[in-house]
């Protein structure tokens, strides 16, 4: 006879809303196992099972090899244990002892299973928008609290129908026995149309009626599982500049959604690997090289060489896209010009009354705001743009236990916080730019989201951590916050909170070089980096600054935004008389209305009214004012996506070796006038493409070279990337092919964005540091 055995298991990971509890179940009934399996508070789930030895071997080789499709097991902790004699095997109610904290579930992109359902006219969810399983549908963001059971979310207000419960109760039915977020025609949430003053519109089908007005030019309102988008024709010209118009969005790209990756092939090119990116539980928006021959309008994206393309990914969009004439749609955020995208009707109302002509609203509510994540590729990798829905609140993992827990603010562009405790860091959800009250309210409201539901201060007092600029809202916020709560605040330079991320990110320990390029960040002296070379220790607090651009100076906010400002000062600094930078803006055909602009900042440089700024995101604003002097800034980084547009459609490159590397105060400074110069020089005689092209390959180049030089005697195992600039394929490609003569390739980080949505994580990091050496 075979001895009877008794485990408890304890599985950690993504494994609560994902359909763990009810495989865990099928699989112990089909061995003949009995115990129980439940939820325990945090999120982790346990399990008790009894029965003869080798079908409890099977079963814990199936527990991690037969795992539902979206479940991610990070660690099984097995205590062997005296049975108790159990009759049966059951799914108990979720637990209230605390013994470990555990991921909160993302939302997924609907499976193909739900999606076959809803396409088979015998199958009672035929057409029905809010089909889910176990194994996909809303989570994070219906989420009230965890853990996540049917009551902790937006579907509590939906009672099962018959059939329903049935399939609920059905150990035999893979992907609803206990799936929290079914419903169906019978008893879930509710479509309905309205027009632009939430008036409702009488008709049959809200889906189809609204598919119709899109076909004809219609804007439309549609709330989603994050929020609300604005749906509208991307091939119609005539409708794409209306949106323009209306959402005060003159050039920034808008996302196109695409019924599937079929549909989606006629507009971008795309690989299998990027086939399987689109089509993950994540779904992201992936930025995909156009076709020349895409039907999409040329307005949708002006100017650039990728389209950021995503399929449908719940069945309202599936059934909405499938009922149009051409199968793909504008599916961009549903907010006004830097605000956070609206989540409820309220919001709808107020602020998209003047954007959309309908609404295809449902009555589920929107517990938390989840935007669309991004995705690009640089040097031929994927790297996290934006990291929202499917990704976020997914925790990321340290290979070491932080010795406190942590709140941390971020900073103020695409902001994401982020909050740490034992050996995790989970970052919030995309915020946003932070220039808007209602985006300062969401970054407090979901970090104390995380700190209530991981018990953040409950047994230790959380250290709150800010990046160290005096005039960031980031940092207000924190510090308001810490002296609200009683709580110590830290500040952590900026570029080192960025080398950390990307190095933490990446699994790497020790001593590591990291090149930090991005637009603005605050230096210890007082002064802006952007262009920074570290070497940072992972044992230990601080950094050394061995190397930066040269400096260029910022006279005001209003060179962010009209670049040509910049090229002037820039020149002023390096003694060009009035006269001088008046005839070279004219030998570049800047427009006669932007000299008096120049001259502004020219005099602020001459009477020293300026701040240096060793900033990466400045030389490319500049070095694109050269190439179109009219350049202005709409968005973010829009300069610089511009050049960076401009190079990747640049057939050759010229290897421009006009830089020099120069000591200046104890660090090796990247002196790059040799690159304007050439870049001035070419303005009239190469194209934009060409010269866009040899810029940010020969900048990239320069910038391995001063990583080489800086390094040199120095014992680093590795370079890391980071900073909104490191993604540039062509500054990444001309530093790669340097860096590759000292033995390095560099590396970007790949599960948080490299851009300030990442900063939180080694903001956190950087604090664990000074607390361990007690400095805190
Ligand atoms: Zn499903
Ligand atoms: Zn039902």
């Amino acid at each position: 006879m075979t001895s009877i055995r008794a485990f408890r298991v304890v599985v950690t990971g993504l494994v609560q809303g994902v359909g763990f509890r009810p495989f865990i179940d099928r699989l112990a009934r089909e061995l003949g196992l009995r115990g129980y399996v439940r939820n325990i508070g945090g999120g982790e789930v346990e399990l008790w099972i009894e029965g003869p030895e080798g079908s409890l071997d099977e079963f814990l080789v199936s527990l991690i090899y037969d795992k539902p499709p979206p479940a991610i097991i990070e660690h099984v902790f097995i205590e062997e244990e005296d049975s108790r004699g159990y009759e049966d095997f059951r799914i108990e109610s979720s637990g209230e002892s605390k013994y470990a904290r555990s991921n909160i579930p993302p939302d997924l992109a609907t499976c193909d299973h739900c999606l076959h359902e809803v396409l088979d006219p015998h199958n009672r969810r035929y057409m029905y928008p809010f089909n889910s399983c176990a194994w996909c549908g809303p989570r994070f963001s219906m989420m009230y609290r965890i853990p996540y059971d049917r009551e902790n979310t937006a579907m509590r207000k939906y009672k099962l129908c018959s059939e329903c419960e049935e399939e609920y109760r059905d150990p035999l039915n893979t992907r609803r026995y206990h799936a929290q977020g079914i419903s169906c025609p019978r008893d879930g949430p509710v479509l309905g149309l309205f027009n632009k003053d939430f008036e409702r519109v009488e008709c049959k089908d809200p889906i189809l009626e609204a598919a119709k007005l899109i076909d004809e030019g219609y804007i439309v309102g549609v709330k989603g599982i994050g929020g609300y988008h604005i749906a509208a024709l991307a091939t119609n010209d005539d409708v794409v500049l209306e949106l323009r118009r209306r959402k005060k969005r003159p050039t920034k790209p808008f996302a196109v959604m695409g019924l599937d990756t079929n549909v989606l092939k006629r507009l971008v090119y795309m690989s299998y690997e990027d086939e399987l990116l689109l089509r993950s539980p994540q779904a992201p928006i992936l930025l995909l090289p156009k076709r020349p021959d895409s039907p999409v309008s040329r307005y949708v994206s002006p100017g650039l060489a990728y389209e950021g393309v995503f399929i449908a990914y719940t069945p309202l969009h599936y059934i909405l896209l499938l009922n149009t004439r051409d199968k793909f749609l504008i599916m961009t955020s549903g907010n006004v010009s830097g605000e956070p995208m609206c989540k409820d009707e309220d919001c709808a109302r107020r602020k998209l009354s003047k954007i959309v002509d309908f609404f295809l609203v449902h009555d589920r509510e929107i517990v938390n705001r989840v935007d669309d994540s991004v995705v690009r590729r640089t040097g031929g990798d994927y790297v996290i743009i934006r990291r929202s829905r499917g990704y976020a609140p997914t925790w990321i993992t340290l290979m070491f236990d932080l010795n406190g827990e942590y709140i941390a603010f971020g900073a103020d562009i695409g902001n994401s916080g982020g909050v740490g405790f034992d050996n995790r860091v989970v970052l919030t959800q995309y915020i946003g730019d932070l220039d808007s009250l209602a985006a300062q309210e969401d970054l407090l409201r979901y970090l104390e989201f995380l700190v209530k539901n991981y018990h953040i201060g409950e047994s230790t007092k959380p250290i709150v951590v800010v990046d160290k600029h005096p005039r960031l809202y980031s940092k207000t916020l924190g510090v308001f916050y810490a002296k609200r709560n009683n709580l110590d605040y830290v500040e952590v330079q900026h570029h080192y909170a960025h080398v950390l991320s990307a190095t933490i990110d990446l699994e790497i320990s020790g001593r590591v070089v990291g090149l930090a390029i991005d637009g603005v960040g605050w230096g210890d002296d007082n002064t802006i980096w952007g262009g920074e070379v570290l070497v940072v220790d992972t044992e230990k607090y601080g950094y050394s600054r061995i190397g930066s651009i040269r400096q260029l100076p910022i006279t005001s906010d209003r060179d962010t935004y009209i670049p040509l400002r910049i090229l002037s000062s820039y020149l002023t600094m390096r003694d060009f008389e009035w006269s001088e930078i008046e005839k070279t803006l004219k030998a570049i055909k800047t427009p006669p209305s932007r000299i008096p602009e120049a001259h502004a900042a020219h005099s602020l440089v001459v009477r020293r009214g300026f701040t240096p700024a060793s900033s990466t995101g400045r030389l490319l604003d500049m070095i694109m004012a050269i190439i179109d002097p009219a350049a202005e800034r709409t968005y973010e980084g829009e300069p610089a996506v511009r050049l960076e547009t401009l190079g990747v459609r640049g057939e050759s490159a010229v290897s421009i070796d006009a830089y020099r590397i120069v000591s200046e105060a104890g660090i090796l400074r990247l002196d790059y006038s040799g690159l304007v110069d050439w870049v001035l020089e070419n303005k009239l005689k190469l194209d934009p493409y060409t010269m866009a092209r040899s810029f940010l390959y020969s900048l990239g180049l320069a910038l391995g070279e001063l990583i080489a030089s800086s390094v040199r005697g120095l014992r680093v195992d590795e370079v890391v990337l980071s900073g909104g600039a490191a993604v540039n394929e062509l500054i990444y490609r001309g530093l790669c092919e340097r860096l590759s003569q000292e033995g390095f390739k560099p590396k970007l980080p790949r599960r948080v964005p490299p851009g300030d949505g990442g900063l939180a994580l080694g903001q956190i990091v950087a604090a664990d540091l000074l607390k361990r050496e007690q400095k805190i």
